[in-house]
């Protein structure tokens, strides 16, 4: 039975699985960074084996911040960066939690690279306002507050 299934934004890869990941990981290095397009990576991680992916993934190899040869694969279309496999852990897959359908499914339960991580990730101190939706007249308010102050 499938327990957890996504892909990518425009529908020309889907991938499930029939198990929990092993681990979910935050990770706030430079290459996730780049990578993903965010201040933060989070990925869950599962067995090669236990992902069935359909569609044709495209390939980007590089040296992680561990040193570590590192295999990205996205979508040519969307581009959008679906699962890192990671040569020292050979026989593991990285799913990035956005691409799941339900991404709310998964909460990290390790973070590395913390020397890196953003003030933000936990709120410590730098969020002033947060809405449950997409705050658009407040957001344009304090837009058009800040464009007072300016010269
Ligand atoms: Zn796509
Ligand atoms: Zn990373």
């Amino acid at each position: 039975m499938i327990k957890h299934q996504g892909g990518c934004f425009c529908g020309n890869i889907k991938f499930s699985t029939e198990y929990d990941p092993m681990l979910v990981m935050a990770c706030h290095c430079k290459t996730c960074d780049k990578m993903l397009g965010v201040g933060t990576g989070v990925t869950a991680i599962f067995g090669e084996e236990e992902v069935s992916f359909e569609g044709e993934l495209k390939r980007y190899s590089l040296r992680g911040s561990s040193g570590n040869q590192l295999h990205y694969e996205f979508c040519g279309n969307c581009g959008n960066n679906i699962v890192t496999k990671p040569d020292l852990i050979a026989g593991m897959v990285y799913i990035h939690v956005g691409s799941f359908d339900n991404p709310l499914a998964f909460t990290p339960k390790v973070e590395i690279w913390n020397k890196t991580k953003p003030v933000w990730f936990n709120g410590e101190g730098c969020i002033v306002e947060s809405f449950e939706d997409n705050g658009s007249l407040e957001r344009i308010q304090m837009l058009m507050e800040n464009l007072d102050q300016r010269q």
